[in-house]
């Protein structure tokens, strides 16, 4: 695999337009596999960092990291148990890390300080680039199998979104019975209630108003709460162990509401995040001690809760909402563009990549 070609952003301020980008892969180390890529999640971050919201942009940038495809090749050191070519492989937000560190050690690999993103960071720029592309290479310990019952665009936001609405409920753990709260029905969220359903806990949806509520029931939530009731704080207190924020904003009295809401010792957990001009909050340091209130940020999962996650989704039949579309210019805009807005239920997966590459 000499070079690869994919659809990204390669000058500044041409978001939402992509371009076909070209680039030379990294040298297949002994651990690599080369993927054929033949779908990719459109994830809130794909925006986020190709506009530079966090930092950068590091141009040129092809992203997608909720990538689904076949093993074409492999390193002299994987192993036919760990994959064979033609094996239906994920690849998430994570592309590697240190394995020396304290944290690679014990399973927090993807809080490792050196950890490479699978795309967008200048660690990883140029060499490696993301899932809107014809291949990608990619360390194998951050690749996974897809159990054979999850198709294939269902697969593809489960390896970031789906990882990302998991893991929180995980580091709280959420087990049955748990009073979950999931605040925000979308891309995240209406995954999150599902996971939480799978580990038994007992689950509100909470979302702006009631438009969303028969969806929530739907998706296994228990109860609804719509936070336009100026009432909505009052009348649930003491009603969660654990809240998850989802949405994409933050702000302060979201915040406070939120650990008003939790009984003691309960866990507010932020998964999301904001550009980076919102990035600071305001906590109200005696909402915390009255509350005996804990509030908390997770960065998507380590390779063992990926494939918890894929587990736990084959086994629970846990499948995400998405809407297709085939991988061009003017799609990737399209996709793009109706994010912005909100206009869709809930994760864009990209697919047709034998018709757009051959
Ligand atoms: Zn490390
Ligand atoms: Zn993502």
């Amino acid at each position: 695999m000499e070079t690869i070609t994919g659809l990204g952003v390669a000058k500044p301020n041409t978001y939402p337009n992509v371009e076909k980008i070209t680039y030379k892969p990294a040298e297949l180390r002994p651990t690599d596999v080369d993927i054929k890529i033949i779908a990719c999640g459109i994830c809130g971050a794909d925006p986020h960092f190709v506009r530079g919201d966090w930092g950068g942009p590091h141009l040129p940038i092809i992203p997608g990291h909720e990538i689904i495809g076949h093993v074409v090749h492999k390193g002299s050191e994987v192993s036919d148990e760990e994959f064979k070519v033609g094996d239906r492989v994920g690849v998430g937000a994570l592309a590697d890390s240190c394995a020396s560190c304290y944290r690679c050690k014990h399973g927090f690999e993807n809080n490792c300080r050196q950890a490479v993103t699978t795309y967008g960071n200048h660690v990883s720029m140029p060499e490696r680039q993301g899932g809107y592309a014809s291949h990608t290479r990619v360390n194998s310990k951050f690749v996974f199998k897809i159990p054979d019952n999850i198709s294939t665009e269902h697969a593809a936001p489960l390896m970031c979104g789906g990882m990302t609405s998991l893991s929180p409920l995980l580091a709280t753990g959420v087990s049955k019975d748990t009073r979950v709260g999931i605040v925000g029905i979308g891309g995240i969220g209406h995954m999150g209630i599902m996971f939480a359903k799978a580990l038994g806990a007992h689950v509100t949806a909470l979302s702006s108003s009631e438009k969303k509520k028969q969806l929530a029931l739907d998706l296994g939530a228990d109860r609804f709460v719509a936070t336009d009731d100026p009432d909505f704080v009052e009348k649930n207190l003491d009603a969660f162990d654990v809240v998850v924020h989802t949405g994409a904003f933050v702000n302060n009295k979201m915040i406070s509401d939120m650990t008003k809401m939790l009984r003691p010792n309960g866990r507010l957990q932020l998964i999301t995040g904001p550009d980076l001009e919102d990035m600071s909050l305001n906590l109200n340091v005696f909402d915390l001690i009255m509350n005996n209130a804990n509030v908390g940020g997770i960065a998507s999962g380590s390779g063992a809760q990926i494939k918890y996650m894929l587990k736990l989704a084959s086994e629970n039949n846990i499948v995400p909402m998405v809407e297709t579309i085939n991988i061009s210019e003017a799609n990737v805009k399209k996709a793009w563009n109706r994010l912005d807005s909100n206009d869709v239920k809930f994760r864009f997966v990209l697919t047709g990549y034998d018709e757009f590459f051959k």
